[in-house]
């Protein structure tokens, strides 16, 4: 387990803005969060990582993006509509529920009074809407007091929210192999919301009812799954790597046949050190063809794939690497927040890879009254922006105070404009800070875009 606790993650997102609860101006809506400026930022960075990591920077690769919206006869075929559930169970006594795998069932977590669960129910966790006007909706009718169940054959208004992206790839699979023509083997990504209804959220952002997903299909020869898993084991390390996250931190977990989705012939769950212990933070799943061939049983259209050397067509198998993007930034602030001293006093800090840190520069006029001092500062603050996006500007409070800010949302380098920038020996020079070590250079003005790009 982390030695980082959830709860110093938890109240430096909310004070410096990375992260609030959904909905919170009307007390919150469970397992909802929303993303602050700086969330915003540190999300999109590592959503950036991974498409550069894995679609730009290969050739075997190609994007999707589909609607959240599907077809309900998608989640039919996928097995959704008839697996997709969790066991759940209620207490008799203080009427909460909960994923009975997750808890030990002889005593409630809530109200402690034992022998208070009876036999898990499967709870289906896909999120439910209609399409269209409302009148489409067939009437519900009352047969004994009770509303008749409507099942989706009834009802062809109902659709679901996506529980996962996988499904807005094999959709397209078609699609992608008529307009692209890639040579298998290949992969389709895809990044995107998904829901799922859990009967217990929790953990901060780690369990939520919305959440993002970054999902590849990598179609494979039958024959050839098992060089392609390990590749993508591979990967999945080097990916970690990127993210900051410590070697010793994650771990792989072969998951036992019965513990498997009933899709999967082999799953290995990369697992990381969460303050909350150690918990699932992507999956790898060998899918066979079980999604091309329920699509073709469903749809009646063939998935086959024709080699272009002519040899014969076959239905590819798919590995599925499957990533979580808010498990992943949960990762990477836990990887990253780091408490230490300096001149005695205790200081937080956020040691996030540079390509990931919402906030590249600051640039600091020492004097903002000094009419000079600021000009040049913003002349300095333009050209970095123009560079770096996300700069930011700081002229109020005290320097000490502001380092302690920037250090908390782990700004690599703070640009400091003083008196000496304007005359003397040191004219055209500002002060580089580097957040990790505290330490400050003198820099030539001239040379500072290159010295920060080269961190
Ligand atoms: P768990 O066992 O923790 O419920 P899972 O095995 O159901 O997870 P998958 O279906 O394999 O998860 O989903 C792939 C990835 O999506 C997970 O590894 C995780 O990163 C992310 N994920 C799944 N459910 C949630 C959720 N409720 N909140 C945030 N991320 C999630």
């Amino acid at each position: 387990m982390s030695e980082v606790k959830l709860e110093d993650i938890v109240s430096l997102a909310k004070r410096r803005g990375f992260i609030f609860p959904g909905s919170d101006v009307y007390g919150g809506l469970s397992g909802t969060w929303d993303y602050g400026p700086l969330g915003v930022q540190l999300k999109r960075n590592i959503m950036q990582l991974w498409w550069k990591m894995f679609v730009d920077n290969r050739d075997d690769m190609l994007g999707v993006e589909a609607a959240i919206l599907m077809n309900q006869k998608v989640w039919q075929a996928s097995g959704h509509v008839e697996t997709f559930t969790d066991p759940l169970v209620e207490c008799a006594n203080c009427h909460n529920r909960f994923r009975a795998d997750k808890i030990d069932t002889s005593k409630c977590p809530s109200c402690g009074k034992e022998g208070t669960f009876g036999e898990p129910r499967q709870f289906n966790m896909m999120f439910k809407t209609h399409i269209g006007p409302i009148d489409d909706v067939p009437q519900l009718t009352k047969v004994g007091g009770s509303a008749e169940i409507i099942t989706p054959k009834d009802d062809p208004s109902l659709v679901y929210l996506r529980p996962e992206t996988a499904q807005g790839i094999f959709t397209n699979f078609k699609n992608v192999v008529d307009t692209s023509y890639p040579d298998v083997p290949f992969g389709i990504a895809q990044q995107g919301k998904a829901f799922r209804n859990e009967i217990s959220p929790r953990d901060f952002v780690f369990r939520s009812r919305e959440f993002e997903q970054m999902e590849i299909e990598y179609f494979v020869h039958q024959d050839k799954w098992e060089e392609a898993f390990e590749m993508w084991v591979k990967l999945i390390h080097e990916w970690c790597e990127a993210l900051g996250l410590p070697k010793g931190s994650v771990h792989e977990l072969e998951v036992p046949e019965s513990d498997r989705a009933h899709y999967s012939k082999r799953t290995i769950d990369f697992e990381f050190d969460f303050p909350i212990g150690r918990e699932e933070l992507l999956g790898l799943a060998y899918r066979t063809d079980f999604d091309l061939k329920n699509i073709e049983r469903v749809s009646g259209k063939s998935m086959e794939y024709r080699p272009k050397d002519g040899s014969t067509p076959f239905v590819p198998h798919v590995i599925e690497p499957s990533f979580g993007v808010e498990r992943a930034l949960m990762a990477v602030l836990t990887s990253a927040y780091t408490e230490d001293e300096v001149n005695g006093e205790k200081r937080i800090y956020l040691k996030l890879p540079y390509n990931l840190a919402p906030v590249k520069v600051a640039v600091c006029p020492l004097a903002k009254n000094n009419e000079q001092l600021v000009a040049k500062a913003r002349e300095i603050y333009a050209n970095l922006k123009k560079e770096f996006g996300s700069v930011l500007w700081i002229d109020s409070g005290n320097i000490g105070k502001n380092y302690r800010k920037m250090d908390e949302i782990g700004v690599p380098y703070i640009v400091t404009v003083d008196f000496d920038t304007l005359e003397g020996d040191t004219k055209d020079t500002v002060t580089v800070r580097h957040r990790d070590t505290t330490k400050q250079d003198r820099t030539q003005i001239a040379n500072l875009l290159t010295a920060l790009n080269g961190a």
